[in-house]
């Protein structure tokens, strides 16, 4: 359970006894609950088993003694802001939720690990909203991972199908190149703050209370800086414009995010950089379309060449391939060509899709326009109606 939990919840008010009640009153009131609660007197009733896992988790701490005089202990300073130094932790401000740190972390064990967010994450977090602005106010910031990074590309529908390399312009907060991110003046480097040996943390007693707060001497960094790089002012960052080359591999789609591990914004004083989402956006091709792995073409042919058929020369990504029509094709069917697609991303490629789509013409000179002619006398002749299945309708 997160401290936070732990303070916000009543376990009195679970139990549905006050703050003063005995030990014998909790008692009564958790066994008549837990008789009234149980699952195997509610089967498949979620809402009651909730409510048994709060009683029992309620009972768990006030029937403990001392358990119960630190829950009155943390919730009696929470109320009275006593966990806060300058309202860092004031629940409004949000500083609790960000960390989730855990109750054994102020208590020396106890508290089962709430995962991710020790203490380190906590203040990292605290600290960083206030240096919002940045300038000198960053310099509190404990070394974390830099931000991740996102940006946008446009390629071309080839380029994205075949894969490409482009350069990417970047502006981002990056490792100042002046001191190498240390915020120290070259020459000199950042040392050990003596008063939390380098963890940041100190130990503050508070009645039976004990906490763990950011060392006011190094701002919870753990080192001090005694000279600062000019540059930077001491917290490791510039910004900087900066142009990476990005391999964008072969067949990617339009809307697709790639994702390059460490080169987001740099962490702060050296710790490890995010990572940068590239957003690819693809045009579209005038010849070209896209299903999944298979790429379409339309391929114009005559009438004549659908009813005797006709080998025709199609483009492909990579040259043209002689795609064979058979006699009596019909009219928009789709023809395969295996292999000629999208690469795939673990080898090979989709096919080539091929719709074959009559070209009507618009005009025809005279010996054509007879010949035509002459042709549909002897079509209806050899008994071909085109309407034939209309006959009974
Ligand atoms: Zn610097
Ligand atoms: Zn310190």
């Amino acid at each position: 359970m997160s401290q936070r939990e732990w303070i916000e919840k009543d376990f009195y008010k679970e139990l549905g006894v006050s703050s003063k009640a005995s030990a014998d009153e909790i008692k009564k009131a958790y066994r008549k609950l837990a008789r009234d609660l149980h699952p195997d007197a509610n089967p498949g009733d979620v809402k009651t088993e909730e409510r048994f896992k709060s009683v029992s988790e309620a009972y768990a701490v006030l029937s403990d003694s001392t358990k119960r005089k630190e829950y009155d202990e943390a919730r009696r300073l929470f109320a009275s802001g006593g966990f806060g130094r300058g309202g860092g932790f004031n629940p409004g401000s949000g500083g609790f939720s960000q960390g989730g740190f855990d109750v054994g972390d102020l208590f020396g064990g106890g508290g089962a690990a709430a995962g991710d967010g020790g203490l380190g994450d906590l203040f990292g977090g605290l600290f960083n909203r206030g240096a919002g602005g940045g300038g000198a106010t960053r310099t509190a910031s404990r070394p974390r991972r830099g931000s991740d990074v996102e940006t946008e590309t446009t390629l071309e529908f080839r380029e994205a199908t075949l894969g490409v390399t482009v350069p990417l312009r970047l502006t981002s907060p990056s490792a100042c190149t002046t001191c190498h991110g240390s915020g120290a003046e070259p020459g000199t480097s950042p040392r050990v703050c003596p008063r939390c040996n380098g963890t940041g943390i100190v130990s503050r007693n508070q009645g039976a209370f004990g906490f763990s707060e950011p060392c006011d001497d190094c701002r919870g960094t753990g080192s001090i800086i005694d000279s600062p790089c000019k540059v930077c002012h001491g917290n490791g960052i510039t910004n900087r414009t900066r142009t990476i080359t990005v391999r964008v591999p072969a067949g990617v789609s339009d809307g697709q995010k790639i994702r390059l591990a460490g080169q987001g914004e740099a962490g702060l004083r050296g710790a490890p950089s995010g990572d940068l989402f590239v957003t690819v956006r693809v045009r579209p091709d005038d010849v070209f379309g896209r299903t999944g792995d298979d790429l379409t073409v339309v391929a114009p042919v005559s009438y004549g060449e659908l009813v005797l058929g006709t080998t025709v020369s199609v483009p492909t990504l990579e040259g043209r391939v002689g795609l064979k029509i058979p006699a009596g094709t019909a009219d928009g069917r789709i023809l395969r060509v295996r292999g000629r697609g999208v690469p795939k991303r673990g080898g090979g490629a989709g096919d080539l899709l091929v719709t074959v789509k009559v070209a009507v013409p618009q005009k025809l000179d005279d010996p054509a326009t007879e010949a035509l002619k002459a042709y549909l006398d002897a079509e209806k002749a050899s008994g071909f109606d085109p309407r034939a299945g209309w006959a009974g309708a």
